[in-house]
């Protein structure tokens, strides 16, 4: 049984076939899903979809891309949910100076917002960063339960975030054959702060490239750690089953 740590089911994408979806990831043997809510609507259908579906989570943030265009007009949401015991984390949240499509300094308000309130909420953190690291250590160093969703940094970062308690989210970039930099990373991070996670729509993994991704192909995510462990499929899926467990305290 595999849990996905990371999905966008009610993003515009996946939202009109979300049924389908779900039945497609159960015979893969996902049986948990969390899905990542990033704006209103997605919000909305989130949790609707898990009146239905008790075995989808939701969570809820900006990401750092929209901070600019609807940072402030979601954040109420976000608060009222959490108040109201409907997400199991906050997120996705963080930094991104790759894609910059928001300022600097507006992406770090709105992380140091969204910390105080998973703090206030009790609710562990996702984080979204790339190109960022130093600034994110600096501002969230403090922030125990957290993860860094689709993790595509370097050794350093992983060590740091390593010790800094949190957990690394590995995805379908994992598959990619020009992903020996992150395979020797997994290779050297304990499958005890590993989580796996499809980011579908995006990022499908091998050998499903170039289709919209989904939750049912998150064993082949498994299946390359495993390889590049050398341990069984089995003891990959068990042991981030259980580290999300107690991570996301289903
Ligand atoms: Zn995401």
């Amino acid at each position: 049984m595999f849990i996905d740590t990371h999905a966008h089911l009610t993003s515009d994408t996946l939202v009109n076939d979300t049924q389908q979806i779900l039945v497609r990831a159960q015979a893969s043997n996902v049986h948990k899903i969390v899905n990542i809510c990033t704006d209103e609507k997605s919000l909305k259908a989130g949790l609707f979809l898990r009146e239905e579906n008790p075995w989808v989570f939701n969570t809820a943030a900006t990401t750092p891309h929209d901070v600019e265009k609807e940072g402030e007009s979601f954040f109420p949401f976000v608060e009222q949910a959490a108040y109201h015991k409907q997400l199991i984390a906050i997120g996705e949240t963080g930094l991104d100076y790759h894609y910059h499509l928001s300022p600097k300094q507006m992406q770090k308000k709105y992380l140091e917002r969204y910390l105080i309130l998973s703090r206030k909420m009790d609710l562990p953190v996702i984080f979204h960063c790339r190109d960022a690291f130093a600034d994110l250590f600096a501002i969230a160093s403090e922030m125990s339960a957290a993860v860094l969703h689709c993790f595509t940094g370097n050794l350093e970062e992983a060590k740091k975030a390593l010790e800094l308690g949190w957990y690394l989210s590995i995805s379908g970039i994992v598959t990619f054959t020009k992903s020996q930099a992150l395979q020797e990373i997994v290779k050297y991070v304990p499958l005890e702060r590993l989580f796996i996670e499809t980011d579908a729509p995006y990022l499908a993994p091998v050998p499903y490239r170039g289709k919209v991704n989904e939750p049912g192909f998150l064993p082949e995510i498994a299946k390359m750690i495993a390889y590049v462990k050398q341990i069984s499929v089995e003891e990959v899926a068990r042991k981030t089953k259980e580290n999300a467990e107690k991570f996301f305290r289903f």
